[in-house]
């Protein structure tokens, strides 16, 4: 690691998680000179908690695009990530619980074949087939093919690590202080001038840049020792949408994750408006609880740990990627909630082709911070445009 601070370079990327780091590899890979400053380690935010579940979804189409293009992305990098990353492709088993759930599950995978995503129907045989700890009795499920899961913090140090390789200066052990007007300044008073600045702080966005509208949204998970083969897919409740959806309770849902240590992830809780890191007792029984509503011998395995960790949540639970109405250097990645691991290598490729001038391969309006402020998305593009090309 690189200790002394450039003076200047092309762009400043302010925090080192997974949206960070992606972002300094994508600009390095595009010859720009990167400085990446990072308060702690690469991959030790949100990035730490996460569960790593690469995972297509259909709430929107800029969620669509976001999820696929970035999955895609995932999958063409996997054969050149280190086995530390832990990279797989077990597919995502969406559990129908009753006959509700499973037209829910029938219209998914119309939706998704009609997008050329591979998906297969389930019948109640087929799911405890598939997943023989399964309670008895479910109705059926949707298999997602191509989900996949990756070890965040050590594909996240990966990244980072690639984007040194390319020449970008990585300085951990530093906060940035304030980011603005093509200059970020940092904990030791050092300052660094980038005609393009990068706020990926995740959750602690609103501290470089006031105002704009990411709350944290606490979740909790668990892993187990290890239990090869006690289930084969990353397996989630279709009532997973309905407690993701809610933005004023607290709720949790069925969502597990084999590990390639043979341990279990267990998942997930969300909660808004508690920025307290410690484990939440009775919100982390109801979530082992629900885990063992469907699959009942979970309740026979050893927690080893437990942990929380904060995600970046937005209004329109789509993330904030683009620039900042107002100050034509200043660009956010922010906002990506529980779905930061997925569109990391999106939302890198997508700023990478805005630094550059290069078409993007997905639209990027639909993310623009400027949506929560219409009028000055006008007088941003006007202002921007000139620079568009670095
Ligand atoms: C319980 C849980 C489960 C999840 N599961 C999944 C999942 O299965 N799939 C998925 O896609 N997503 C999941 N997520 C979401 C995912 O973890 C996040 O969306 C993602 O990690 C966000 O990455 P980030 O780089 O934006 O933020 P972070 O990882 O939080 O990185 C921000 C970085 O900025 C640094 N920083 C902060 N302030 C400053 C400053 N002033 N100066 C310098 N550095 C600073 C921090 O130290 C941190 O390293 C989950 C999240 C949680 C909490």
């Amino acid at each position: 690691m690189s200790l002394s601070a450039p003076q200047s370079c092309d762009v400043v990327v302010a925090g080192g998680g997974i949206v960070g780091a992606a972002c300094a590899l994508a600009c390095a890979q595009q010859g720009l000179h990167v400085a990446l400053v990072e308060r702690e380690f690469p991959g030790s935010g949100a990035t730490a908690a996460g569960m790593g579940h690469i995972v297509v979804m259909d709430d929107s189409e800029a969620q669509f695009a976001l999820t696929r293009r970035s999955q895609q992305l995932w999958q063409a990098l996997s054969s050149t990530l280190p086995s530390s990353a832990e990279y797989e492709t077990p597919g995502t088993l969406w559990v129908a619980a009753d006959d509700e759930e499973l037209a829910e599950a029938a219209r998914k995978n119309v939706w998704l074949a009609g997008r050329e995503v591979p998906s297969r129907l389930l019948s109640s045989r087929e799911l405890a087939a598939e997943e023989p700890n399964l309670r008895p009795g479910l109705a059926g499920g949707l298999l997602v093919l191509e989900d996949a899961i990756v070890y965040p913090p050590a594909a996240a140090l990966h990244l980072a690590r690639q984007a040194q390789s390319l020449g970008a200066t990585l300085l951990a052990g530093r906060s940035v202080t304030h980011l603005a007007d093509g200059e970020a300044t940092l904990d030791d008073g050092s300052r660094l001038r980038a005609p393009r600045l990068v706020n990926a702080t995740g959750a602690d966005a609103p501290h470089c840049t006031p105002g704009i509208p990411v709350k944290k949204r606490k979740g909790h998970l668990a892993i187990t020792d290890r239990y090869p083969g006690f289930v084969h897919h990353q397996l989630v409740e279709l009532g997973y949408l309905k407690s993701a959806h809610s933005v004023s309770t607290d709720s949790v849902a069925f969502n597990v994750q084999p590990r390639q240590t043979g341990q279990i992830l267990i998942g997930s809780s969300r909660q808004y408006g508690n920025e307290d890191s410690a484990v939440d007792h009775a919100l982390l029984a109801a979530m082992l609880q629900r885990a063992t509503l469907y699959l009942p011998a979970i309740a026979s395995l050893s927690v080893l740990r437990v942990w929380t960790g904060f995600r970046a949540a937005t209004p329109d639970k789509l993330p904030l990627i683009g620039p900042v109405p107002g100050d034509p250097t200043l660009w956010l990645a922010t906002g990506h909630e529980g779905l930061g691991i997925t569109t990391a290598l999106a939302t890198a490729e997508l700023l990478a082709a805005a630094f550059t001038g290069a078409t993007p391969a997905i639209a990027p309006e639909p993310y623009l911070p400027a949506r929560f402020n219409p009028a000055c998305n006008q007088a941003h593009n006007q202002e921007a445009a000139p620079q568009e090309k670095l």
